[in-house]
Formats: structure tokens, C-alpha cells, sequence
């Protein structure tokens, strides 16, 4: 007969792990994308102890005002995860930097900013969402610097609803065109400033996204060996990096339903 302790322990996961998403893109014209999310928070997501949403988590967001059924999904789903105690940090970015204080109240989920260093059982590890490194993308950085102004940001969500739908689908078919016209290099890191980051914040663990290249990758900063862990984008499988304290940090990819 099995006693209450063991009914207790039993219902702990065993091993306490810290998971790392980013890139979802959830938009509604990918239902198949936004279902695996939703299953992810009830099936894998269990096993988190903390849930690192590390940006892009929506394809596009033009302000907490806008609700649809698909919106409203994803903040329930979002509710009742973090109503189970399970911490959720999200952070900005390039599609969903306007999600504000109404989406973090709706969802319980806690605003981190860009670039946040945290301890990881004992390890420092630097998080971001990973554009800003992309620094060889000149025309890029200068849209960043005038999107994330507070100004542009206060004059945009001042207008209505209908005038930000049509300024964030006229921007999405630009961005379109332009990574389109770009070459290979230009869209991913730019090594000089991921090794310039690590050295000033004195870490030797990076984890991003946003140029849907999971990977591992090695490199020396200040003379010691460090990795930069580089997030996947979801679509036919979701991606997580999974870190505990026995089996260290592993990136993997799973079919999503
Ligand atoms: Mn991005």
C-alpha cells in the first residue's frame, strides 16, 4: 500500500529542470503551432520548474487592447500554467516588443529585460533575445532604435486599432522583401559582438534565439572555453533547451501535434 508520503513525493518531478523557449511565432493562420504550445504547457512544460520565454513567442503584437479567440487561448493557457506555480519569464522580441503590463497581469507571466544575466545552478548565463547581436544589419538596428523608442512606442498605441493592423502588415510584407534581398551572413550573430557581450557581462553561457539556427556552439571568451546555446524556432517541432542540475543544458526538438 502506498503511503501518503510516497502519494506526495511521487507527484514532484524528479528532476528539477529549467526550460528555455523562444520563437514560437504564434499567429493564428498556424493553429497547428499554437495547439502544440497549449499541450506543451500541459505535457513537457510539467516537468519546468521555471519557463524562460526568451521572444518572437507571437508572430506579431500590436498592443494588450487587441483580443481575439486566438489571443484570448494563448492567455488562458498561459494562466492556468503559471497558476500552478511554475514561474514564467518572457522576454521581448522583434515581432512582440509591445507586449505591455495587461498581457504580464493576464498571464502572470514577469517581464525580464534585454539582456538579463541569471544564475543557473551555480553558472552564470546570459540571456537575450538575439537580435541585437545582429549588428552587421545596419538598417535593422536603426528600425530597432526608432520601434523601441517609449516616443514611437506611446504615439503607435495611441492610435487605433485598425490604423496599428494595417502599420504591422505593411511592416511584415517590408521585412518580407528585405530578408529576401539579404544575404546569409547578415541575418545571423555577428561573432565580434556575441564575444564583445560575453566579456562585458563575465560569462562563459549564452542562450538566445532569433535566427532559427538551434545550435551549440564553442568559442573562448577572456581565454576559457564558453558555449552559446541558440534556441529553435517552432513549426513542424517545437524546440526547448532544457537545463538541470544533473545533465547540464540539452537542446532538443520534438514533434508538436
Ligand atoms: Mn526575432
Amino acid at each position: 500500500m502506498m503511503s501518503l508520503s510516497n502519494l506526495q513525493k511521487s507527484s514532484i518531478p524528479d528532476i528539477v529542470a529549467i526550460h528555455f523557449i523562444s520563437d514560437l511565432h504564434l499567429d493564428p493562420r498556424q493553429p497547428s503551432v499554437v495547439d502544440g504550445f497549449l499541450h506543451y504547457l500541459k505535457t513537457r512544460g510539467q516537468n519546468a520548474q521555471t519557463l524562460y520565454i526568451l521572444g518572437d513567442f507571437f508572430e506579431a503584437w500590436i498592443g494588450d487592447d487587441f483580443s481575439n479567440p486566438f489571443t484570448e487561448s494563448v492567455i488562458a493557457g498561459l494562466k492556468t500554467y503559471t497558476s500552478r506555480n511554475i514561474p514564467v519569464f518572457f522576454m521581448h522580441g522583434n515581432r512582440d516588443f509591445l507586449i505591455g503590463e495587461r498581457f504580464l497581469e493576464q498571464t502572470g507571466c514577469q517581464l525580464l529585460t534585454d539582456p538579463t544575466v541569471i544564475d543557473l545552478f551555480g553558472r552564470k548565463a546570459l540571456l537575450m533575445h538575439g537580435d541585437t547581436l545582429c549588428t552587421d544589419d545596419v538598417e535593422y538596428q536603426n528600425f530597432r532604435k526608432t520601434v523601441r523608442d517609449p516616443i514611437w512606442q506611446h504615439d503607435f498605441l495611441a492610435k487605433p486599432l485598425e490604423v496599428r493592423l494595417s502599420i504591422a502588415q505593411n511592416l511584415r510584407e517590408i521585412s518580407k522583401e528585405k530578408t529576401h534581398e539579404k544575404q546569409y551572413e547578415i541575418m545571423d550573430v555577428a561573432q565580434t559582438e556575441v564575444e564583445r557581450v560575453m566579456a562585458d557581462y563575465n560569462v562563459d553561457l549564452l542562450i538566445h534565439g532569433h535566427t532559427h539556427r538551434p545550435n551549440r556552439h564553442e568559442l573562448v571568451i577572456a581565454g576559457r572555453p564558453a558555449e552559446r546555446y541558440v534556441l529553435g524556432d517552432w513549426g513542424e517541432n517545437g524546440w526547448h533547451l532544457v537545463c538541470d542540475r544533473e545533465h547540464g543544458l540539452l537542446l532538443t526538438s520534438f514533434p508538436i501535434k
